[in-house]
């Protein structure tokens, strides 16, 4: 293939800016942000599962505390209908006795029965401060995440603003080339990632890869015009005066 080396110069303007897009799509596909908010979201799964076993914990106490309180309302009202009997005054001595005999014994019960309150209701009073702990770590993580992913798409959007950038440069340059040249080129770069490089101080600018012997001597008879390729990496070697030719 033949190309002027001024055009063929050209190419390496366009290699510049095919790295620089794949540069870009490479930092997309790895933002940090990605991996962060992985593991946010596993955090995040793991407070959820917390937060419903500490409900959980809150409820069940409420609960047992609502049992209770029912037994003690029931003491009370058994203790106020004991205590009218007795203000009473009336039916015989045997039965007034029994009745304070069951007073002193429902007044036992029902202090047992908010002792048992009391200790339920600490402990209620944990439950729930471990909930309200849960529920603030889930808070501030969830804060994290939505920071998080404002540095995600801020990063995205300043990628996709730089990749137009690139695109509208490429768009004219390519198009002011030859076209069997941008062909041969854009399918090396798919191959390789990379289509033309200088070929500089006797070496291919792609692979690294120094010249010498009949592969020098190959390139050193070349036309100016004529588009040279690597042997070991088959880029388009583009020569100029620093090529050490
Ligand atoms: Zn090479």
């Amino acid at each position: 293939m033949k190309a002027d080396p001024k055009v063929q110069r050209r190419l390496l303007d366009l290699a510049a800016i095919d790295t620089a897009l794949a540069q870009l799509a490479h930092r997309r596909r790895s933002l940090p942000e990605r991996a962060e908010l992985e593991a946010l979201a596993r955090e995040l799964s793991a407070l959820e599962d917390e937060r419903v076993r500490a409900q959980v914990a809150v409820d069940d106490l409420d609960r047992d505390i609502a049992r209770l309180e029912k037994d003690v309302d029931q003491v009370r009202a058994r203790k106020n209908k004991d205590e009218a009997r007795l203000a009473a005054g009336t039916g015989p001595a045997r039965e007034l006795e029994a009745l304070q005999h069951e007073l002193v014994s429902l007044n036992r019960r029902q202090s047992d029965l908010e002792d048992a309150e009391l200790e339920l209701m600490e402990q209620r009073e944990t439950a729930q401060s471990v909930l309200d702990g849960v529920e603030q770590r889930i808070a501030a993580a969830r804060e994290k995440r939505a920071a998080v992913e404002q540095r995600r798409d801020d990063s995205l959007a300043e990628i996709a603003r730089d990749e137009e950038f690139k695109r509208g440069a490429r768009g004219p340059l390519a198009a002011d080339l030859p076209d069997d040249l941008v062909t041969l080129y854009d399918r090396i770069r798919t191959d390789s990632g990379l289509g033309a490089a200088l070929l500089t101080g006797g070496r291919c600018g792609g692979c690294r890869l120094e010249l010498y012997g009949a592969d020098l001597a190959r390139i050193r008879k070349a036309d100016p015009d004529d588009v040279v390729r690597c042997e070991e990496c088959r880029r388009i070697m583009v020569r100029t005066n620093e090529s050490g030719l």
